[in-house]
């Protein structure tokens, strides 16, 4: 399975990936600033907010994953500050969770 096939198995909706983060509490104030305005990037060609951006972290060992990481990105919209979830936690989360 290429990367590319292997992103699109994990890719969630805008409105998908907001639920998962308010369950699990990521929406909270940046860590960092305090601030709790969140920016989630979208993905390449999406301009209305339909799929969420996923990106691969690769050369990554160990923690049971092979390789790479897919993860969902949140961006602090005042210091910038980057935060990561898994995407395969997101999907299982959905899958789980309607
Ligand atoms: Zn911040």
């Amino acid at each position: 399975m290429s990367d590319e096939d292997r992103a699109s198995e994990y890719g969630v909706t805008y409105g998908d990936l907001n639920r998962f983060l308010a369950a699990k509490g990521h929406l909270a104030p940046c860590g960092a600033c305090g601030s709790d305005k969140w920016i989630i990037p979208l993905a390449p060609g999406f301009a209305d907010g339909d799929e969420a951006g996923i990106v691969q972290l690769a050369g990554i060992r160990g923690i049971g994953i092979k390789g790479s990481l897919l993860v969902n990105t949140l961006v602090c919209d005042d210091c910038g500050r980057v935060e990561f979830v898994s995407a395969v936690h997101v999907k299982k989360w959905l899958d789980a969770n309607g």
